[in-house]
């Protein structure tokens, strides 16, 4: 089948190179010049594990084209998806423009029967706005339908969680372009849900929001934990135990980030508000998550003591691990705050140095984890990068001034840091100090 894909930043380029491989073909398109030169040499622009040699074996085998134009791309697809960026507006509500923009682009080329699938993360209803905006724009009476496949990947796995989804969602008007749709992922071996578009674009933001507040409401009850003495790694296993509630997204930490959790939930908000319904509980996960922050450094300041003019190392800046992206990152927020209060920041990185540079001036940038704590003060951990687990935390501590440790993704052994002779602040895990 050949395939259109709009958009080459996180998602579209993990669906343009996993649908490549795959079997179809297809065309990637970006109005980012920049990344499609990259791209046609043969660089990624984004990191992300394992995609780089996708890309390049489907560029090899000819399946796989990047391209700014996007007239010739949709003329000679028969799928085109819309993968391009929903951002915040300054009053949480999504902004819609880039697929606004697409859309009309869409409608401008349509040549003959196609389906324009959705995949960026949209509030309910926009789908009747992209069909509603092609059918405006386009020039013959070319017959096309619209689909939602809300993209659930996580970024640092995305290659694996496209191929491997726990399920895909289909949303659709009429079986026939479900059906379209669907045996595009026949080769993946997954559950598929086929609803309606509605239910598609609720489908996406109600899962985020849900997990948004999982990660609120275990850091609330890590506030808790710290005040009680009980150890809230050790609450999270026995409350995921059970089945109704599950294991995963209880990691009590510095709170989330990245280019989903915090934008989505502000748009829910903004959509619930329009109906005229009081969105109680993602507003507090929003506030909670909002407050872990100054909670990260209000731990600092008591493990650390007066910190104006001191040097602080940061370890981690990207929103999580195994990824450079800096949208939303816990660590841009927690970094400005420490400049603002004239302490020094050296920061490492395995991945989000480059993106960090334009992005946090002033700071110092470390050649690996142990140049970073040379003669600082405390140390931050902002992101659970393996390299950080598995740090040698003796000779960290030889290298710093003073021996504290403020575990933001409670990453370390806090006996043995303990036992080390270091002051250790974790979230939830504190215990007595
Ligand atoms: P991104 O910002 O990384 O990429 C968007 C790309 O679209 C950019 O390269 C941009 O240049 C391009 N673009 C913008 N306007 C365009 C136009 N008119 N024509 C062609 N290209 C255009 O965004 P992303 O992280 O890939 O997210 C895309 C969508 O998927 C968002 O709605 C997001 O919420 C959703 N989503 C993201 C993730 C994730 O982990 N990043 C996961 C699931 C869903």
């Amino acid at each position: 089948m050949n395939l259109c894909v709009v958009g080459a930043g996180y998602v579209g380029l993990v669906t343009s190179a996993c649908f490549s491989d795959l079997g179809h073909s297809v065309a990637c398109v970006d109005i980012d010049r920049t990344r499609i030169r990259l791209l046609n040499r043969g660089k990624v622009p984004i990191f992300e594990p394992g995609l780089e040699e996708l890309i390049a074996r489907n560029r090899r085998q000819g399946r796989l084209k990047f391209s700014t134009t996007i007239g010739p791309a949709v003329r000679s697809s028969q799928i085109i998806f819309i993968a391009v960026g929903t951002p915040a507006k300054t009053n949480g509500e999504a902004d819609l423009s880039q697929v606004e923009s697409v859309a009309r682009d869409i409608g401008r080329h349509l040549n003959g029967d196609k389906v324009i699938v959705n995949k960026s993360t949209v509030p309910v209803g926009m789908g009747d706005v992209v069909a509603s905006i092609i059918r405006e724009r386009r020039g013959g009476r070319h017959r096309f339908s619209v689909a939602s496949n809300p993209e659930f990947l996580r970024e640092g796995s995305a290659v694996w969680d496209f191929m491997n989804p726990d399920r895909i969602v289909i949303g659709a008007g009429d079986p026939k372009t479900a059906e379209t749709v669907a045996q595009l992922f026949r080769p993946i071996n997954a559950s598929m849900l086929i609803t309606d578009i509605r239910s598609a674009e609720m489908i996406k933001v109600a899962s985020n929001a849900f997990l948004a507040t999982k990660i609120s409401f275990i850091n609330e009850i890590a506030a808790l934990c710290d005040r009680v003495g009980a150890d809230v790694g050790e609450v999270a296993r026995g409350v995921g135990m059970d089945k109704r509630i599950g294991a995963a997204f209880l990691s009590a930490g510095a709170g989330y980030g990245g280019s989903c959790f915090p934008k989505d939930t502000l748009a829910m908000i903004a959509v619930m508000e329009r109906e005229g319904l009081a969105p109680r509980i993602l507003k507090a996960t929003v506030q909670v998550n909002t407050e872990q922050r100054k909670r990260v450094l209000e731990k600092l300041k008591e493990a650390a003591g007066p910190l104006e003019g001191r040097t602080v190392a940061v370890w981690g800046l990207a929103f999580k691990a195994n990824t450079d992206d800096l949208r939303e990152a816990v660590s841009v927020d927690i970094i400005r705050a420490l400049r603002e209060a004239g302490v020094r920041v050296r920061a490492y990185d395995p991945a989000a140095m480059p993106k960090a540079k334009a992005l946090l001036p002033g700071i110092a940038f470390a050649r690996d984890p142990y140049d970073a704590v040379r003669d600082a003060d405390a140390l931050l951990i902002l992101t659970e990068w393996n390299q950080f687990k598995e740090a040698d935390l003796k000779r960290v501590k030889a290298l710093m001034r003073r021996a504290v440790i403020v575990d933001g993704r409670n990453l370390c052994d806090m006996k043995a840091v303990r036992d080390l002779g270091f002051v250790y602040r974790g979230i939830g895990r504190s215990g007595p100090a």
